[in-house]
């Protein structure tokens, strides 16, 4: 579903990522380890068009997505959380997942004027759709909430759900389990199996190993911006460089 080869992102002198290839199959589950400051994020935000590679190809289903906007790529189909939470605060749960239904309407008042009854329409459509996807995610009783007052694992599960109604080929989890409470992570872990069972792939950045162990079919590694080693996840653990490049990241 998505190849990159040869992903070069370089900030003046740093190469964030040096030669990186990746390649996802349709319907699994791709873990992205790596240590702090690997290039994890960075990768991310390459497949998402945040950042324009250096140097390098990324194709999705087949398309080329290097150079496209990350908007384009959104609605080409995959979706994203980020690794700092970015929800519309001051939004109702509800609200935050509507954002992320596609509209033929933008905010343009005559358009909505003009159209009232489709409007009205799709909007109540879009509520039903949004409701149903905070109940997948366990939050359809903190539906009106304001997005800020909810706790902070309750704020991944949304921003989940956000990325959802993108209606994502591929979903891309920016270390959704970080700082979640044990029982919060397992929640976390079974919702990850439903959308996979919904055969949505995902490509998952994560530091708990026991996460990756348990949901991944397949794992690359990252340190210093290279890929230092890719295979099931069990070899992964068991690689020396892996090992290496972890025990190294503690010592400093
Ligand atoms: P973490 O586990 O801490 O989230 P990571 O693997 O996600 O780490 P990245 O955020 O991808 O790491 O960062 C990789 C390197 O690229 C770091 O040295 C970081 O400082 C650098 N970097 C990332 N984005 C930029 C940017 N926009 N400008 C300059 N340097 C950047
Ligand atoms: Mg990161």
């Amino acid at each position: 579903l998505l190849q990159a080869q040869g992903v070069l992102m370089q900030f003046g002198g740093l190469k964030a990522l040096n030669n990186v290839d990746l390649i996802v199959k349709r319907g699994t589950i791709h873990g992205l380890i790596g240590p702090n400051g690997s290039g994890k994020s960075t990768m991310m935000n390459v497949l998402t068009g945040i950042y324009t590679p250096t140097a390098g190809t990324v194709s999705f289903a087949g398309k080329t997505l290097a150079g496209r906007t990350s908007s384009d790529i959104a609605l080409s189909g995959v979706a994203r959380t980020f690794q700092n939470v970015q929800l519309f605060g001051e939004m109702s749960a509800l609200q935050n997942v509507m954002v992320g239904l596609h509209h033929s309407f933008r905010s343009n008042l005559l358009d909505v004027a003009l159209h009232l009854p489709r409007y009205l329409r799709e909007n109540r459509e879009a509520s039903v759709r949004a409701m149903g996807l905070l109940r997948f995610v366990g939050l359809a009783d903190l539906a009106g909430e304001e997005a800020r007052n909810l706790p902070y694992g309750k704020q991944r599960l949304l921003e989940i759900a956000r990325a959802l109604a993108l209606d994502p080929e591929l979903l891309l989890l920016d270390e959704p389990a970080a700082g979640l409470t044990a029982p919060d992570i397992k929640e976390l872990l079974a919702i990850i199996q439903k959308i996979r069972e919904h055969g949505v792939t995902v490509i998952l950045i994560e530091h708990h190993m026991d996460v990756v162990m348990s949901l991944c079919d397949t794992v690359s590694v990252l340190d210093f911006g290279q890929k230092i080693a890719e295979g099931l996840p069990a070899e992964v653990q068991a690689n020396e460089k892996v090992i290496e490049a972890y025990l190294g990241g503690q010592a400093t």
